[in-house]
């Protein structure tokens, strides 16, 4: 089957290293049963994975911050794909605590227009790159973050999803202004994004594909992106 776009994986892998908020394992696996221990001519190994709701690349649900908000098993699949646009701020993100401003917005729409509604803001802030060095990635929670005056913009522009390539939109030390302001409007943000490098600033579109887990406040999810494609490309199933 020909397949009309391009697919890109925006997802890390998940394993007992990654990095989190708090610093500790987020996530274990075990084998319960394995091949040689099946009576069963047909051999099975069966896992079990503990691991942080919020772990690797994953989203926060409006109810990660508001009582009585939306949890992941509310979202419509409908708001789960949509337009994706890139802000590229790498260059002014060399400095380590960075913080996305209004400014780099601006400048963004004066290149590419004005950012759509319903769309998924991603935040390419090159921080990706210290992902497979989880403390260095976790940096005592110094890394690029987003302004709350960048944040107000975006939700002028009615965004609905806001992606960033770090652990969090927001610093300890800033009071999680941004998680406060874009989950009580019923949106939500998505988390340790990878491979922003491979999208364009416009013309991609995003899935997201949490665990359906009733009442999980946040979720993993493999984050796709898909670029229409002159060259179709050939599905493999
Ligand atoms: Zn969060």
């Amino acid at each position: 089957m020909i397949f009309p776009y391009k697919l890109i994986d925006l997802t890390h892998t998940i394993d007992e290293h990654v990095s989190t908020w708090n610093g500790s394992c987020g996530f274990t696996q075990h084998t319960t049963l394995d091949y040689q221990e099946c009576d069963s001519s047909v051999k099975f190994r069966m896992m079990n994975f503990s691991m942080n709701a919020g772990i690797g690349t994953h989203i926060d649900a409006p109810s990660h911050c508001i009582p009585g908000a939306p949890a992941i098993h509310d979202l419509p699949i409908q708001n789960l794909c949509m337009p994706c646009i890139v802000i590229d701020v790498s260059k002014q993100a060399a400095r380590e605590n960075y913080l996305v401003t209004q400014r780099d917005i601006i400048a963004f729409e004066n290149k590419y227009g004005t950012i759509p509604q319903d769309s998924c803001v991603m935040i390419k802030s090159g921080w990706e790159r210290f992902w497979s060095e989880p403390e260095k990635y976790r940096n005592n929670l110094v890394f690029p973050s987003i302004s709350l005056d960048a944040a107000n913009l975006l939700v002028q522009r009615n965004v609905y999803a806001l992606g960033i390539d770090t652990l969090s939109p927001d610093l300890p030390n800033n009071g999680f202004q941004i998680h406060q302001l874009w989950l009580e409007q019923n949106k939500i943000l998505i988390e340790n994004v990878a491979h922003l490098y491979e999208l364009p600033p416009v013309g991609s579109f995003v899935m997201l594909c949490p665990l359906k887990i009733r009442n999980a406040t946040e979720s993993p999810i493999r984050l796709i992106a898909f670029i229409q494609s002159s060259e179709a490309i050939k599905n493999p199933v």
